[in-house]
């Protein structure tokens, strides 16, 4: 199966799923995961100035400014160049605007938005059940799975740990985050390319939304 769309955003709240859907996608398809929250999470693990720079705002639920967000973005596409699946970026409206910048100036026109939509009462309980991964990204969910906090991630043998901003309360502060500065995003692709955005229920089970993910991907829609 080749994809036809290969510059794609996936757009949504905390515990949409994301992360594991755009890991899926990447591993069937090829395009590059690229997760913003991931690469900051990285850049803090070592201790570089950025990922202090991040820290203090992550840690709390809030974003990282623009300028942050857009540079880091910018130094992975000089290295990896325009076929991506972005998780997590772009998140305001200025990173949208910043992206459709770049990619015109490459002549790389964004292929597919896609977003997931989920109720706040299933973010709450899946972010509340999650443990995660900090080297591979993989998350489990405490009723779920089998696995707890502690344990080795059963993909990549690292410690599973529950994020510090995986807490009642930062996940308020993100939620808020996300109502007031990530969906005014929605509304500009609503705007300027409504024939690109796409929109999922991510409430249905992990296999139905790659599904359908993947029709999307190949051009089926
Ligand atoms: P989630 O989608 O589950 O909230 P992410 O891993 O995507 O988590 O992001 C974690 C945190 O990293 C965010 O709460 C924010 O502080 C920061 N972050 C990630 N991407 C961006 C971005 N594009 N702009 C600003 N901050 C970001």
């Amino acid at each position: 199966m080749n994809p036809v769309n290969q510059r794609i955003v996936l757009l949504g709240p905390p515990a949409s799923g994301k992360g594991t859907q755009a890991d899926r996608l990447s591993d069937t398809f090829g395009i590059p995961h690229v997760s913003t929250g991931a690469l900051l999470r990285s850049e803090c693990a070592r201790g570089t100035v950025l990922g202090r720079e991040a820290d203090a705002a992550t840690s709390k639920g809030l974003l990282v400014s623009d300028e942050l967000a857009v540079r880091i973005v910018a130094n992975w596409m000089q290295e990896h160049g325009p076929r991506f699946l972005f998780d997590g970026f772009p998140r305001t409206v200025g990173q949208a605007a910043h992206l459709d910048a770049a990619l015109t100036s490459l002549k790389a026109p964004l292929d597919l938005v896609i977003l997931l939509e989920l109720s706040d009462e299933a973010i709450r309980q899946r972010i509340l059940e999650r443990i995660s991964c900090l080297k591979c990204g993989a998350t489990y969910s405490t009723s779920l799975h089998t696995h707890a906090e502690g344990d080795a991630c059963p993909r990549c043998g690292a410690t599973l740990v529950r994020r510090n901003d995986d807490t009642a309360e930062a996940l308020e502060q993100r939620l808020k985050v996300y109502r007031e500065l990530t969906m005014p995003v929605v509304g500009y692709y609503e705007e300027t390319a409504p024939r690109i955005l796409q929109r999922i229920d991510a409430g249905k089970g992990s296999d139905d939304i790659f599904a359908k993910l993947s029709s999307l991907v190949v051009g089926e829609n």
